[in-house]
């Protein structure tokens, strides 16, 4: 998948995009203080290009960190890409096991 791809997934709803309190334990707790750099209007942010120079703790997602990072918003989109991929895997290795278990169809 391209880096254009990658990013097509996001639905841009900026959600991810508030600031976050550490409660301890793992726990990490949205607030309703937007990001100084988020167009609460439309969800948008207004440095995207620049963002990482500007904020260098904004950071790029990857698959790896959708994978590890337990913050970000039930509904993102990237969330339920992760999500829905790894259930077609599941799927797929529970059939190549059936098929796998299944008797060798015996010629006559
Ligand atoms: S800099 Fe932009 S992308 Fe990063 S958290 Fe702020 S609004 Fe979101
Ligand atoms: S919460 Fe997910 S879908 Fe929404 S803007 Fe952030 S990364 Fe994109």
């Amino acid at each position: 998948m391209t880096r254009e791809e990658w990013e097509a997934i996001c639905d841009k709803c900026g959600k991810c995009c508030y600031e976050k309190v550490d409660l301890g334990c793992g726990e990490i707790r949205y607030t309703d203080e937007p990001c100084q750099h988020l167009d609460t209007r439309t969800g948008l942010c207004k440095i995207y290009e620049n963002r990482h120079e500007i904020e260098p703790d904004c950071i790029s997602l990857t698959e790896e960190l959708v994978r590890t990072l337990h913050w970000l918003p039930e509904g993102c989109a990237y969330v339920r890409y992760i999500r829905f991929q790894d259930t077609v895997a599941a799927i797929r290795a529970a059939e190549r096991k059936r098929q796998r278990g299944r008797p060798a169809r015996r010629n006559r």
